[in-house]
């Protein structure tokens, strides 16, 4: 075989899309979290579907392993190849293909960033609503089954995919779904591949569902004298089925951390950040109903922000949590776990999760998508501090226990990646055989992001 790069130049035909230099390969090699690093062989950008298939046809061939790569911002070591191989970064396939404002969809493809869709949509008074924070790649939202934010009105990217084009490990490209709004058809094959983490096939081309821009938008922060008072509104928010388009718990430490990194002055004490969207007079109604809930359970502050830049500023503030935490022990990684429980269970799993930090000593954040019962607790930590280490390690795993008491789940929106496939086990330890076997049909010579999601076997 002639050199790995040589041989990759050959397949797309231009030199200038496949890279060996250093920093290229260590920028795909990592992510932002404690995950040991390790860089891929070689990174290749392909522009087409075809390209994508004849990559994969020949590193099946010669049992190469593929990392298919989007904006890298994935928290559970998605990206590393840990055997090694090459990664396939889709970011040059940016297009957005077709804009149907009259069936309230797009097609794209996987390297268009989140941003770069709402900007086309936003022309026709569209927006697509899954918001994880990051501006990621919308082929790696639906590889990761991203949420967030806006998760408990329209819902994850499993329940935003209509189509995909998937190209699969023997170079052979499928269709999964249709244009229209619902099928029946056989067997959700979209589904399937929605949340694989690129280890059953590569996704060349999503459609998507869009929804028209709310006319009047009000965010609002609630302050709470403690945090289980936060928990129990949001709980109750949800319960009494108020229309919140988003309903973020954010800790005191998170907010003194935000404030310092980002210059804002909001009140250092357990918050919810809100959202409610529509009508004037449906918004007037539901922020009422919401101040009602939130006074019911001792809100001292419930501060309603209408001008869009403040708006902005509350969410951004938000998004920004994990960097101002990060900021705050220059040197340090992060580790985040990310569990999801049924939302009554939400408050005592939060008080187990705060009790659970203080016993092991930890500097550690909580954030919640409160309303959807999915709660991260984003640790510090000193990779060369074995004590430390282990009681980030331990932390995560009784969190993940206590959510599976509960009847939730080990991750509810990260994806299993790395860091996770020991929980997995734990929590569907029955069914890995059939994940092996729908593996095993796809992928047989196991090329595609090996050492995810599965157990070795
Ligand atoms: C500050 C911050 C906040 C975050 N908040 C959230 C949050 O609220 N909710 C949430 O869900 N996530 C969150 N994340 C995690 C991350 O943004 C999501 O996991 C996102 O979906 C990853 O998209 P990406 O384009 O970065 O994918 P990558 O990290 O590049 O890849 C993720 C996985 O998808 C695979 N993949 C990528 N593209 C394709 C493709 N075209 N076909 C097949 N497989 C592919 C990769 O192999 C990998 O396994 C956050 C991350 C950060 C840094």
């Amino acid at each position: 075989m002639a050199t790995l790069d040589a041989e990759l130049v050959r397949l797309i035909g231009d030199e200038r899309r496949v890279s060996t230099s250093q920093s290229v390969l260590e920028q795909h090699g990592g992510d932002l979290t404690a995950h040991a690093a390790r860089s891929p062989e070689a990174v290749v950008f392909p522009e087409t579907t075809e390209e994508v298939a004849s990559v994969l046809r020949w590193c099946g061939a010669e049992g190469v392993p593929v990392v298919p790569f989007g904006a890298g911002s994935s928290l559970e070591g998605h990206v590393i190849p840990v055997s090694g191989g090459i990664t396939l970064d889709l970011t040059r396939m940016d297009r957005v293909l077709e804009l149907r404002p009259e069936d309230l969809t797009a097609t794209v493809q996987p390297g268009v960033m989140r941003s770069a869709l709402n900007l086309a949509a936003g022309r026709h008074g569209l927006f697509f609503p899954v918001d994880p924070g990051a501006d990621a790649s919308l082929g790696g939202m639906a590889a990761t089954n991203a949420s967030g934010t806006t998760t408990v009105r329209y819902g994850g990217m499993r329940a935003q995919v209509l189509a995909l084009e998937v190209v699969l490990a023997d170079g052979s490209t499928i269709r999964t779904g249709s244009r229209a709004t619902k099928s029946s058809a056989g067997y959700h094959l979209s589904g399937l591949f929605v949340g694989s983490e690129g280890t059953l096939g590569v996704i060349t081309e999503l459609t998507l569902r869009l929804y028209g821009i709310p006319e009047h938008t009000v965010a609002a922060r609630a302050v709470f004298p403690e945090l289980d008072a936060a928990c129990r509104t949001a709980v109750a928010l949800v319960g009494a089925g108020v229309a919140v388009s988003r309903v973020e718990l954010v800790d005191a430490s998170t907010i003194a951390a935000v404030n310092a990194y980002k210059g804002t002055s909001y009140d250092e004490e357990p918050s919810l950040f809100l959202e409610v969207s529509g009508s004037e007079t449906a918004v007037a109604g539901e922020l009422e109903a919401a101040r009602e809930l939130a006074e019911g359970e001792g809100c001292t502050v419930f501060a309603a922000e209408r001008d869009p830049t403040a708006r902005a500023r509350l969410w951004e503030a938000r998004h920004h949590a994990l960097f101002a935490f990060l900021a705050r022990s220059p040197g340090k990684r992060h580790r985040a776990t990310d569990v999801c429980v049924p939302v009554s269970e939400l408050p005592a799993a939060i008080r187990f999760a705060r009790a659970t930090v203080e016993e092991l000593g930890l500097e550690a954040a909580i954030i919640a998508h409160a309303g959807d019962g999915n709660y991260h607790v984003a640790s510090l930590l000193d990779v060369d501090d074995p004590a430390e280490v282990a009681a980030v390690q331990r932390l995560g795993e009784l969190v993940v226990e206590d959510a599976l008491a509960r009847g939730g789940t080990c991750t509810g929106e990260h994806g299993i990646g790395l860091g996770k496939i020991g929980y997995l086990e734990r929590e569907h330890g029955d069914l890995i055989p059939l994940m092996r076997g729908i593996k095993q049909l796809l992928d047989p010579q196991g090329i595609l992001n090996p050492g995810k999601i599965l157990p070795a076997a």
